[in-house]
């Protein structure tokens, strides 16, 4: 009998090409500076301008839904073949650039390689990694129940620059509306032992129409960083982001897009319809929303395929790990701090003193 298993061939990860930069000077390998905005390189300090330095472009989003698979991929694992050292590297999940393990060489997929929409923006770090880890250090430092000790040894191991696959919309929003608020008003209701106070509510019937231009809505299509960091590292300034180009990548990790263009438009659409109810209901004087029922219509919807630029990083204190995202652009950090017990403990003493203090003062004047 044939045994199965010795006929089954083994799939090689798919080959994909790198690109990578060599400087003129001394051949060694180039990598983005984020200083002088230009290809660096480490050994003999050569710089190289690349690009054109164009702004990005908005896309309609009609020719990315029509594509069929709405821009979806789902591959296996890829590999490179390092042509400085001849290294077979293999490429992480969605990974689209990184550098060589074995000669540090920095190597970016190819655009036409990758699979489903190509990325058509990226927004350049700005700051070093060294420049993020004192953005680092300066955000614990105001953090107030966060340990002395923690504040003054922080120093984020293996920051490292990642680019985050993002998509942004923009749309001109026509909405109708309908609804209900009330507004609170008091009088004063019997006479004599029965006078008393009473509440009553007026309510009003609202309706009309809004318009709303949304520029660069952002939602996150890497697996890597939630919308919440996202936000709280915000803002980016994605509407100057440049014409995507390999180069910028180079030295830096980056990601092609785990959640698709579909997904990513009915994410932006559900957070615009927020904005607009909140617009909307910001016309109106009220204490209570009853009910209101908005339709929305988007037109002229245009998508930017975006990196965005975050050094990631942790710091290692007492056994547990804290992880840090910071912004590339402007050092707005995301993270957790531990907490020292006994700060929380003496705030809430101080409040307690202070209120028992105060009590004492009422009292002596009553
Ligand atoms: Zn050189
Ligand atoms: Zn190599």
């Amino acid at each position: 009998m044939e045994d199965q298993t010795e006929n089954k061939v083994y799939e090689e990860p798919e080959e994909v090409e790198t690109g990578y930069e060599k400087c003129d000077a001394c051949g060694s390998n180039m990598k983005y500076d984020p200083q002088s905005n230009m290809l660096y390189c480490e050994h003999c300090g050569s710089k190289r301008a690349f690009g054109t330095g164009e702004q990005a472009e908005e896309l309609a989003i009609e020719n990315a839904l029509k594509e069929g698979n709405a821009g979806s991929w789902n591959e296996e694992t890829k590999v490179f073949r390092c042509e400085n050292c001849g290294a077979k590297v293999v490429l992480s999940k969605a990974e689209t650039a990184t550098c060589c393990p074995f000669c540090g060489t920095a190597q970016v997929v190819e655009a036409d390689e990758l699979a489903g929409l190509k990325p058509n923006a990226v927004l350049p770090f700005k700051l070093t990694a060294d420049d993020s880890n004192e953005a680092c250090k300066k955000w614990a430092k105001g953090k107030v129940f966060a340990p002395r000790a923690f504040k003054k040894n922080l120093k984020a191991e293996n920051m490292r620059g990642v680019y985050i696959p993002c998509f942004t919309f923009d749309s001109a929003t026509f909405s109708r509306y309908y609804g209900r608020v009330g507004k609170r008003h008091t009088r004063t209701v019997g006479s004599g032992k029965n006078r008393r106070t009473e509440t009553y509510i007026v309510w009003r019937n609202i309706s009309g129409s809004f318009n709303h231009r949304f520029d660069d809505v952002t939602v996150t299509a890497g697996s890597k960083v939630t919308q919440r960091d996202l936000g709280k590292m915000g803002p980016f300034d994605s509407n100057n982001s440049r014409s995507y180009d390999g180069k910028y990548l180079l030295g830096f990790t980056s990601y092609h897009y785990e959640k698709d263009i579909v997904t990513c438009w009915g994410e932006a659409k559900r957070s615009m319809d927020a904005e607009i109810k909140r617009l909307i209901l910001s016309q109106y004087s009220y204490d209570v929303l009853d009910y209101i029922n908005i339709s929305t219509s988007h037109a002229d919807v245009t998508y930017k395929y975006v990196l965005l630029p975050v050094y990631a990083g942790h710091f290692s204190f007492k056994k547990k790990d804290y992880n840090f995202f910071v912004n590339g652009t402007n050092g707005k950090v995301t993270g957790k701090t531990p907490v020292a017990v006994w700060k929380v403990l003496l705030t809430v003493l101080a409040g307690a003193a202070a209120l028992a203090g105060l009590a004492y003062l009422v009292m002596q004047f009553m």
